[in-house]
């Protein structure tokens, strides 16, 4: 589909980002944008860089999880959700041929076009300077403490160099930044709880008549390869997004057929419609999924917030949530901090606090995918055992999702 790209009022370009600057945030996902609009709000002069423009897609299931609304309204930016979102009813969960549909309520889906560029936009409003389609590549710390960020103009090629106090990574699993020795990213080289299987993002959007979806249904797949879901954006169209085993995808000979290899042996696999729309559309793959790389480097001065500081899977869909809060987490360090020397060590010991328990759920979750057997056994049982499905239900959406017999 193509999209009119679209100015933000707060848009600034190359020339004018000189600064210098009291921080520089990289990245305009939910994490950067968040942080940026943070900090904005309280008097901080913030610059906003993303290598794209806006609105730019993303590899996401679009699902607002109740720890993401929760976000939202910290933020002062639920009408986002509560408008153009649609709210969750139903998951039809399918694994080795069986569909249970459950009733799942407290979630919302969004596209990611109209969710980022509506914090992008409030960020604006408070003042943040927003500078798309530049690149930053790489970061050096100063013997004064200050950033030295260095810019470049993905359209032209141009390079500026521009000062900060501080550095906000939130350039999500694709992290290139670098600048600092004990940068070091742990992407994964196995699984998420240390399986065999590593896991890369696939994503698309299709055609609203790609398929019979209806709005407010959460379609997931659960094969041996990986995990798929499916779900009506606001505009009508099928957002697909799929978690698959990086090997599995060279063995099929790319994501395509990976990810239709998901809905093979299934009565409902969605009809030839789907299947013709997903070998046509353009996937979009991201690098491995698992990661961690250090919450804060050089004292501080570089913070890392959402995907850019730890990212499990997203079976649980809690990422947008995880990103969200690492924002919050960080932009209250570094207003309570002032700018001394232990705001380094502060926010990566709330970060540490506020994830260890969630991230530790989500891996314990995505092992049990790992046997198709248990997976199936739990979708056909939930076809008829009420309690059952309401403790998948919350598995879905994170803590405060409400499931239940229908
Ligand atoms: C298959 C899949 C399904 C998912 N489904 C869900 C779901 O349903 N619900 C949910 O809550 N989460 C889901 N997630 C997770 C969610 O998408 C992420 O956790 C979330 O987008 C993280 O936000 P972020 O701001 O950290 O990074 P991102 O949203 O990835 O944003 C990073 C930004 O940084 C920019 N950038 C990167 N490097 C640079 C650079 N060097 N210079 C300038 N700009 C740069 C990029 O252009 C991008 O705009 C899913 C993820 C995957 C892969």
């Amino acid at each position: 589909m193509k999209t009119d790209l679209i100015t933000v009022p707060g848009t600034i370009g190359l020339a004018a980002a000189a600064g210098p600057w009291e921080c520089v945030v990289v990245g305009a996902g939910p994490a950067g944008a968040a942080a940026a609009l943070r900090l904005a709000r309280n008097g901080v002069r913030v610059l906003l860089v993303d290598r794209a423009n806006l609105p730019r897609g993303k590899v996401c299931g679009c699902c607002l999880s109740p720890a993401a609304l929760k976000e939202l309204t910290l933020l002062g930016l639920e009408a986002i959700a509560a408008g153009a979102g649609q709210p969750l009813k139903t998951l039809a969960l399918s694994s080795g041929g069986w569909t249970a549909r459950l009733p799942f309520r407290g979630g919302v889906v969004i596209s990611r076009e109209r969710l980022d560029r509506a914090i992008v936009e409030a960020g604006c409003a408070a003042g943040v300077e927003w500078l798309p389609g530049v690149d930053v590549a790489a970061a050096t710390v100063g013997a004064d403490g200050a950033v030295a960020v260095s810019l470049r103009g993905v359209a032209d090629g141009a390079v500026v160099t521009i000062r900060s106090e501080r550095l906000i990574l939130a350039t999500g699993l694709v992290d290139r930044v670098r600048g600092d020795a004990d940068d070091r990213v742990e992407p994964c080289s196995r699984g998420a709880g240390g399986s065999a299987r590593c896991l890369i993002g696939v994503g698309t959007t299709l055609p609203a008549d790609a398929s019979d979806l209806p709005p407010g249904e959460l379609r997931m797949r659960v094969g041996l390869r990986g995990y798929c879901g499916l779900v009506r954006l606001e505009d009508g169209r099928i957002d697909v997004a799929a978690a698959l085993d990086r090997a599995a995808v060279r063995a099929a000979g790319g994501p395509v057929d990976a990810l239709l290899g998901l809905f093979d042996n299934s009565p409902d696999a969605g009809g030839s419609e789907l299947v013709a729309s997903l070998r046509a559309a353009r996937l979009t793959a991201t690098p491995p999924l698992t990661r961690r790389a250090p919450p804060s480097s050089w004292q501080g001065r570089i913070l890392r917030v959402g995907d850019a500081a730890a990212y499990v899977e997203p079976f649980t869909g809690e990422g947008i949530g995880w990103a969200l809060a690492s924002a919050r987490l960080a932009a209250d360090t570094i207003l309570q901090g002032a700018g001394g020397a232990r705001v380094g060590e502060v926010y990566a010991g709330a970060h540490q606090r506020h994830f260890v328990a969630p991230h530790a759920r989500c891996r314990r979750v995505v092992s049990w995918l790992r046997s198709p057997a248990l997976v199936t056994a739990a979708v056909a049982s939930a076809r008829i055992v009420p309690g059952v499905a309401a403790r998948i239900v919350p598995l879905f959406v994170g803590a405060g999702a409400r499931g239940g017999a229908s």
